[in-house]
């Protein structure tokens, strides 16, 4: 786990101003990163780091030469079109480079002025995946779903035996990963329609988003070696949004035996920012089970995992119609639940990612699974809001949704808060569907 420090001072304000607003996203104590260049350019994209309204430019920051030590080791990774390289340095390098960091955008800091022309305005900039995800790997980590979908298919056996020994995933898809802002078609697929004796192909008609929790690899493990829970979080880079866009027709004929395949490789937005463990150290929360059921195996449990080894992260799935948009009407809530109601933790995936040596690589992407809250209104698809389809969700304008239409933008958005510290946001994941 990573430590508290200055960095996480609540009271270090920066000389970017608008760092300093109460409710933003990007105030000093977060410093998330990016792969960026300005937009509509033919500019090389390189590292980024939020503060405030802008994103500074790490790659001229590298050029500037004002960092020594280990943060100006860490910074030169930074100067390529993607983080990997970052991620693969390990928790002492990021934390470096964080306090760097820190400690040239805090007030007191002589280099702003050197600083300052270095600022580019975040909408003045394009965004790409911070990483080269080489592999990704979607888990089932939220019970509440689970057992919600799993009520769906099998109202008297929702969970499956292995559920609570093992965190469930499967292999995902890394090379249809987009940012935010990817708007994509409808897709096609084969599909079973109600009633229907035989198959056809045709545009989805039960098109859904997934409110997931992504988390980018950092320093890998060598194929043959297992990474133990202790050492979990070491090999983890950061956190951002993603929406595990599923067509669920599609999946319901295709997922029997294998899992899903086509009903989700399609598209998957993540957010342009990484938030590091780092930054999240304040909202660590204990980790543990309900009473009565069953611990899980020695190689997913340990003290540090139960004192802190879940992480409160709220998090919100909004809905912003064609029609509401032409209304001016405002993007509509569908959902918020909290990370920490996760099943299993992020140092519980990597570790059981690991057990039999699977190797991962920095940048590879894991997916926490849709982050489902015990209550029904905190369901994170629209697969577990309209009990598949059969209770429609009444919009503001007089519209309904059962599942997403044509010109709908799902807007995924996270953030921490927490008495005596200073509030640290995700930004957002936004993707918009387009007729097929
Ligand atoms: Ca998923």
């Amino acid at each position: 786990m990573r430590a508290i420090d200055l960095s996480h001072d609540p009271k270090r304000k920066s000389w970017v101003s608008s760092a300093n607003a109460p409710d933003g996203d990007f105030p000093i104590q977060n410093l998330p990163f990016c792969a960026f260049r300005r937009a509509r350019s033919a500019e090389e994209f390189r590292g980024g780091v939020a503060i405030g309204d802008s994103v500074l430019d790490l790659g001229a920051l590298h050029e500037l030469g004002v960092l020594d030590g280990p943060a100006a080791h860490s910074l030169g990774a930074c100067a390529r079109p993607f983080l990997n390289a970052l991620m693969g340095l390990g928790p002492e390098a990021s934390s470096a480079l964080r306090a760097g960091l820190s400690a040239a955008l805090r007030t007191e800091s002589t280099l702003a002025p050197r600083l300052r022309p270095l600022l580019i305005p975040q909408e003045a900039a394009e965004y790409r995946v911070a990483a080269q995800v080489g592999d990704y790997t979607d888990f089932y980590a939220s019970i509440h779903h689970a057992t919600a979908v799993g009520k769906l298919l099998r109202p008297d056996n929702p969970l499956f035996p292995n559920y609570k020994w093992l965190p469930v995933a499967y292999h995902g898809r890394a090379s249809s990963i987009r940012v935010s802002g990817y708007d994509f078609a409808r897709p096609a697929g084969q599909v079973l329609p109600p009633g229907a004796a035989l198959p056809e192909l045709a545009a989805t008609r039960r098109l859904d988003y997934e409110l997931e929790v992504g988390v980018f690899v950092g320093r890998g493990n060598e194929l043959g070696r297992s990474v133990p829970l202790r050492e979990a979080e070491s090999h983890l880079f950061g956190l951002c949004l993603l929406n595990d866009w599923s067509a669920r027709d599609i999946q319901a004929w295709e997922y029997q035996p294998l899992g899903p395949f086509l009903a989700k490789n399609f598209a998957t937005t993540v957010s342009p920012w990484v938030v590091t463990l780092e930054a999240l150290a304040p909202f660590r929360v204990p980790w543990s089970r309900p009473p009565g059921e069953p611990p899980p195996l020695a190689y997913l449990d340990d003290g540090t995992e139960r004192g802190s080894g879940a992480i409160d992260i709220q998090l919100e799935a909004r809905l912003d119609t064609a029609r509401m948009r032409a209304a001016g009407l405002a993007p509509q809530r569908l959902s918020h639940a909290s990370f920490r109601d996760s099943w299993w933790t992020i140092g519980q995936m990597l570790a059981h990612h690991t057990v039999n040596g699977c190797n991962l690589k920095p940048g590879d992407l894991l997916g926490s699974g849709t982050q489902s809250g015990p209550l029904p209104e905190q369901a994170g698809s629209l697969l577990e809001l309209t009990s598949a389809g059969k209770r429609p969700i009444a919009l503001a304008g007089g519209e309904t949704r059962t599942f997403l239409e044509d010109g709908d933008r799902v807007i995924l958005r996270g953030w921490c808060e927490r008495p005596g510290y200073a509030r640290i946001g995700f930004g957002e994941a936004v993707g918009t569907v387009l007729t097929a």
